[in-house]
């Protein structure tokens, strides 16, 4: 029997796992782990593209932290998921779409694509403390900045799971900046879950609090997945 391909969007405040939990979703299901920001770094930064000068533009915002033309960037994921759907491929995002504007964007065609019963909303649920607790505690990879949160599991973890190269400790992130990004991560999210209610797209709440790898059985258990 042939499976039918799947995605799965796995939201939640800084420090609820996202990254963590697709990365071991992206090893137990081999799906695509999809991130805007390095597709976006791996166009910009392609050495073959640096005559495009809509390209060059993006690649000097991108280069300076901030935000590319969202609407450039949604054609480019958007190319992305065409090219993966036809691979028959499965595509785990974390974090994204990430505004109202991405989501209108790319749920349609990720519903025409893949079709609006194999999309799986993952809502990673933490209290707000546990958010602050692990912001303060984690550790960065300090060739790709990939960041480690802290936990029973990785606490000991010297090297990125991502790039294989060392992490470092970060002392840069304050309680007060995490309230901010909480904030501002509900803020923006909301929005986002409520659009995809209205597309009658289911979303599993799951408690983001256990050790990384209880979290992604109660992922696997919820969503039904472990038939894969
Ligand atoms: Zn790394």
């Amino acid at each position: 029997m042939k499976l039918k391909k799947k995605v799965i969007i796995i939201y939640g405040p800084p420090g609820a796992g996202k990254g963590t939990q697709a990365l071991k979703l992206e090893s137990v299901l081999n799906f695509y782990h999809f991130d805007t920001g390095r597709e976006v770094e791996k166009i910009v930064h392609n050495p073959k593209n640096q005559k495009d000068p809509k390209i060059k533009e993006q690649r000097k915002l991108f280069d300076s932290g901030k935000l590319c033309d969202p609407k450039w960037v949604a054609d480019l994921v958007k190319k992305i998921i065409r090219k993966l759907a036809k691979k028959n491929k499965g595509i785990i995002f974390s974090g994204s779409p990430r505004t109202l504007f991405e989501a209108e964007e790319l749920i349609p065609l990720l519903i025409k694509l893949y079709g609006k019963r194999n999309i799986y909303v993952v809502k990673l649920n933490i209290a707000k403390e546990t958010s602050i607790f692990r912001n303060t505690h984690r550790k960065l990879c300090s060739k790709c900045g990939y960041p480690v949160i802290y936990s029973q599991e990785t606490k000991n973890w010297k090297f990125c799971p991502l790039c294989g190269a060392k992490l470092f400790v970060r002392v840069l992130d304050n309680p007060e900046t995490i309230k901010i990004r909480i904030k501002e991560y509900q803020k923006r999210t909301t929005p986002v879950l409520d659009y995809l209610k209205r597309q009658k797209i289911k979303i599993y709440e799951i408690n983001g609090e256990p050790l990384p790898s209880l979290v992604t059985k109660e992922i696997l258990e919820k969503i039904n997945l472990k038939k894969l």
